[in-house]
């Protein structure tokens, strides 16, 4: 059989521990045989990432800009204990962070479904995706503890020296206080990559605020989102067939549970940390959802949503035999490479990543899968639990 051949080169990026071996056995398994893969590889593993000073990190986030499609193995975010680990000179920052930081994306997150494997709620038969508009409000906050009687005032001053008061609260007693902020350009690019990839992936769009009780800070998000959706998106979205539909927080939730899925659920920071971990949750596993991020401008960084799966790797290091499961790993690829073939006019690469997406989820449905699945299987026949390996090669035969 002739191999696919690519046009522009994946930006490759390798990662650590159980996953960095997950890695090489996807690429050996189920890419190389099949496709004449062109990568730009950056070893972003912790050890280069010491040897490098991080360099390597900044290196992959420009050339995913310049190339417009990476992929990205999970990777250690070092703390104290990982500096003594590794012997790191300084205690490096978190890759995903330096990376968005350079993007300036938004984070989607859809589970992969599977037949056999319920969602907790049992009217959801398509994906939910959360976006994730992760800058700024809570966590970029000041606070403080009040200590006792006085007045709080919410006060900015211009560059110019005149300043806005705006009174908050008069204590009579100890209480607590705090001042968030968010950038109307942070917004903006949220809304961007919100409208992009609901037309990429020809699904209606949601987003909810409180805008009624948050009537100049939350009403801003919902005003910019309608503003560019009016200006600069709505037709695009009547030519797909989809619709962008605001909703207040509150019945966001109750629509959300009653529905089938099949949305993109944009969310404002807070709420996007904590509805995304409900509803990866309710869908099952953290090994069997999807992560991409989306740049304003049109770059693509695919991933899994979980770590390193340290656990795994330190009971394979001692020669025990381990199970992990490698399918939102492989569906980092899939995601890559389909999109790749897109953007460069490859419709059989596009349909081989299809394909094998559709092998390794047909593996599981006929009872196969990996140890951390089998406790949540409710299909026919019984689960046969294998290592990621056998898994990797299972899937291989099916496809
Ligand atoms: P984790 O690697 O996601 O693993 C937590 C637990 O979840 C595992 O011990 C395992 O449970 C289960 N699990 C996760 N992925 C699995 C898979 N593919 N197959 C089977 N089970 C899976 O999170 P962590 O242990 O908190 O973090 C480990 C390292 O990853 C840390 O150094 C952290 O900095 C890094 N991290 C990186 C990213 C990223 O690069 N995107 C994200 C999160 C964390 P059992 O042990 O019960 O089997
Ligand atoms: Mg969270």
């Amino acid at each position: 059989m002739d191999k696919l051949q690519m046009k522009t080169p994946l930006v490759e990026m390798d990662g650590d521990e159980m996953t960095r071996i997950l890695w090489q056995q996807i690429k050996e398994e189920l890419l190389e045989p099949y496709i004449d893969l062109k990568t730009e590889y950056y070893d972003l593993g912790l050890p280069e990432r010491e040897r490098t000073h991080d360099q390597v990190t900044v290196d992959a986030a420009q050339a995913n800009k310049e190339y417009g499609v990476a992929v990205k193995c999970a990777t250690i975010t070092p703390n104290a204990q990982r500096v003594e680990e590794y012997k790191l000179s300084q205690m490096w920052k978190s890759p995903n962070g330096t990376i968005r930081a350079i993007l300036d994306g938004t984070v989607f997150r859809a589970p992969i479904m599977v037949k056999g494997l319920n969602p907790v709620v049992k009217n959801w038969q398509a994906p939910i995706t959360i976006a994730r508009h992760a800058f700024g409000d809570v966590y970029k906050a000041a606070e403080f503890k009040v200590p006792g009687p006085g007045a709080a005032w919410l006060v900015f001053t211009a560059d110019d020296g005149t300043e806005t008061r705006e009174h908050i609260h008069t204590f009579e007693g100890p209480g607590v206080l705090q001042g968030q902020f968010n950038l109307e350009t942070s917004i903006a690019s949220f809304a961007r990559s919100c409208f992009q990839f609901a037309l990429d992936t020809r699904q209606d769009l949601w987003f909810s605020t409180k805008d009624t009780i948050s009537k100049r800070y939350d009403h801003t998000f919902k005003d910019i989102f309608a503003e560019l959706y009016e200006a600069e998106y709505k037709e695009r979205f009547e030519a797909a067939g989809i619709t962008y539909f605001y909703t207040l927080i509150d019945d966001a939730v109750a629509r959300v549970i009653r529905s089938k899925g099949g949305f993109i659920w944009a969310c404002k920071n807070y709420d996007g940390d904590v509805m995304s971990d409900m509803v990866s949750t309710a869908f099952g596993s953290l090994a069997m959802m999807t992560s991409v991020l989306v740049s304003p401008d049109g770059c693509y960084e695919y991933e899994a949503a979980h770590g390193t799966v340290t656990q795994h790797y330190y009971r394979h290091l001692r020669g025990e035999e381990v199970s992990t499961n490698p399918m939102a790993t492989l569906f980092a690829w899939t995601g890559a490479l389909a999109k790749r073939g897109e953007l460069d006019d490859l419709p059989d690469l596009t349909a081989f990543a299809k394909k094998l997406e559709r092998a390794a989820v047909s593996t599981i449905e006929s009872g196969v899968m990996t140890g951390d699945l089998a406790g949540l299987w409710e299909g026919r026949p019984r689960a046969k639990k294998i290592t990621g390996l056998e898994f990797l090669r299972a899937i291989r035969k099916r496809l």
